[in-house]
């Protein structure tokens, strides 16, 4: 490494995405390396994004993935017009992503131990909650339910409920909460991992109500904006209060787990709380 200058500037000429500078040590780092090593930063350890897809092959065993409701894809209920309409955007973040909404859902096994494993990822209208997440992640509590499963839930949704489906995206919080309020009375397990960012109605459901809440390091989690409350509250907030390491300090997170141990970590709970 120390002959390859990562934290050099990338050069003129270089072709453009062979180079990431990283936000939280502004070192201009080698994309492979940053790849290699699980999408976090060699030079700091800061998280980047990695996608539901990288995000199963970084947790589960390999090939073991069996993806669920694929056939579920969003529509425009509400005729919602922002700066574009709704239908074209879900078209467009289709074509941008390859996925059908912001939400993966399967069953495969961690270490050998299978698990109910839901994913949202932010690339998909910022990892926003509609009704095809609020449905896929209800089918999949209660998948595990009925084969007595633990859920591996990974928040990736900094977008919330999404809004261009109103009320409809709403009911998912309930909904999905009821499906893990029954999970819980049967005596299921479940374990949130939250990531970078968590905000709005996912953190205000099924994001804080695991059983043990995990987190990757300084992924921003909260509910509304922190201008939006200190214009409402007009307090003074206190520096990072959005952040895995304060909410760890304050009793909201358990634990904050790096994401090369996340597997580890979590196939470690499963066991603890026997839920093979
Ligand atoms: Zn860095």
């Amino acid at each position: 490494m120390a002959s390859m200058s990562i934290t050099e500037r990338p050069k003129r000429g270089v072709p453009e995405g062979l180079w990431v500078r990283c936000p939280s040590c502004k070192a201009t780092v080698f994309k492979k390396d940053v790849e290699a090593n699980l999408n976090v930063c060699p030079e700091c350890d800061h998280h980047f994004y990695t996608s539901a897809r990288d995000r199963i092959r970084q947790l589960l065993d390999d090939a073991s993935f069996e993806e669920w409701d694929t056939d579920l894809a969003p529509v425009d209920a509400l005729g919602f017009v922002d700066r574009i309409p709704y239908a074209q955007r879900i078209a467009e973040e289709q074509a941008k992503t390859g996925m059908t909404d912001a939400a993966v859902t399967g069953k495969g096994f961690i270490r050998g131990r299978p698990v109910v494993l839901g994913i949202t990822d932010f690339a998909f209208m910022a990892g926003s909650m509609g009704s095809v997440v609020g449905e896929k992640l209800t089918r999949a509590v209660e998948r595990a339910t009925a084969q007595r499963l633990p859920v591996i839930f990974v928040s990736g949704s900094g977008g919330g409920a999404r809004m261009q489906e109103g009320i409809l995206s709403l009911m998912q919080m309930a909904k999905v909460s009821a499906a893990l309020a029954r999970h819980d009375s049967a005596g299921g397990l479940y374990v949130c991992v939250l990531t970078n960012p968590t905000m709005g109605g996912v953190a205000a459901s099924w994001a804080l109500q695991g059983d043990i809440t995990l987190a990757e390091p300084k992924a921003m989690i909260g509910f509304a904006g922190a201008r939006t409350i200190a214009n409402t509250i007009r307090l003074e907030l206190p520096d990072g209060f959005q952040t895995s390491e304060f909410l760890l300090a304050h009793g909201f997170v358990d634990r904050i787990v790096h994401r090369r141990d996340l597997r580890t970590e979590v196939a470690r709970l499963i066991d603890y709380c026997d839920m093979k």
